[in-house]
């Protein structure tokens, strides 16, 4: 089979190579529906993380089982699953605290570009439904995989209440997918920062009921206004440059919190600042799995509609071009159809 390749900056690569194999007992092989680029997939691709040996993309997925390890039990063939991008055991004490992106056995997944992928640890990362759900939900349901999933979390980490003020920092997938979360979790205003027309119009058919265009300072000014001076009680930091989690802790609350699931690139803390801030901050890879089941039923009951973050459609051999429009920002985020 064919299956995508970073070879370096701007070098993907949809080459042939072994399908993949039951490695360990606790391994499924899962026939992907549908596939994607995400987001953190931009950094290596380009150039600003080291790229020491050719590298197998890709770590949203849904589709069929094809396969699974002896040691398997509670997934089987021919089971529509959704897994999350960090493979966990979802037994250990991590993950029972719902912390399973810091599961003792933790495994990050990789080479779901493809049209079939190697799963470790299925039964603890994959979630099946009750039957092949429709056709037109697989979109939705691979969002869950990472995107929603980690937007959600980003809400979750904010503390995002029934009537909070929530801002969200970040107007790629996973700010669209922050402000569609907080929506659900009932926030009272939820004020996007985006300074592009398609993705503020997303943000405001997602939930947002305010555009804020300015950033750094003026952007937090302007919070600060339309919060009567206060800040917000909510911020999702979906980015992970300095620029923007500068933005996300000055305009949350004493008080107030800070959820980011923006991998940090450059960002430093200055301690004695945070000490007077009285902010709480919580962030890191999203421990998708505890979210998985819930946001499963959401989609499949039709509440919500997360797969409209995709605004590119192209079949998996094409994936390169995926990477290019999303590098140029032509494209939001892109689905790769095997
Ligand atoms: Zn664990």
């Amino acid at each position: 089979m064919r299956k995508t390749i970073l070879y370096g900056a701007r070098d993907v690569r949809f080459e042939e190579r072994p399908e993949p194999a039951i490695v360990e007992p606790t391994d499924a092989i899962v026939r992907l529906s549908a596939t994607c680029v995400c987001g953190s997939d931009l950094w290596p691709y380009r150039g600003l993380n080291d790229i020491k040996e050719p590298m197998a993309m890709g770590h949203e997925y849904c589709g069929i089982v094809e396969e699974v390890g002896s040691a398997v039990t509670s997934i089987r063939p021919g089971q529509f699953v959704v897994g999350s991008f960090c493979l966990s055991d979802n037994t250990c004490p991590h993950c029972k605290y719902g912390f399973q992106s810091s599961c003792e056995k933790r495994e990050f997944m990789t080479g779901a570009q493809a049209p079939l992928a190697r799963v470790a640890l299925a039964d603890g990362s994959l979630v099946a439904t009750a039957e092949i759900p429709a056709e037109d939900l697989i979109p939705s349901l691979l969002a869950v995989s990472d995107v929603l999933g980690t937007g959600w979390y980003a809400a979750d980490a904010a503390r995002v209440q029934p009537g909070s003020t929530v801002v969200v920092v970040g107007d790629g997938a996973v700010g669209l997918m922050g402000v569609l979360s907080a929506k659900q979790k009932g926030a009272g205003r939820i004020i996007a920062m985006s300074r592009h027309k398609t993705r503020q119009d997303l943000a405001l058919e997602f939930g947002a009921t305010d555009i804020v265009s300015e950033r750094g300072e003026e952007g937090v000014a302007r919070i600060k206004e339309m919060t009567g001076g206060v800040g917000a009680d909510s911020v999702l930091e979906c980015v992970g440059m300095k620029e923007s989690m500068f933005q996300a802790l000055n305009c949350a609350r004493p008080g107030g919190s800070i959820g980011y699931v923006g991998v940090p690139h450059g960002v430093e803390f200055d301690g004695e600042a945070l000490f007077f801030a009285q902010k709480n901050m919580l962030g890191g890879p999203a421990p998708v799995r505890r979210f998985l089941p819930g946001l499963m039923e959401l989609v499949l009951q039709r509440k919500i509609n997360p797969g409209k973050v995709f605004d590119l459609e192209l079949p998996l051999a094409e994936v390169a071009e995926g990477y290019r429009a999303m590098d140029e920002r032509r494209a939001i985020k892109a689905l790769l159809r095997p």
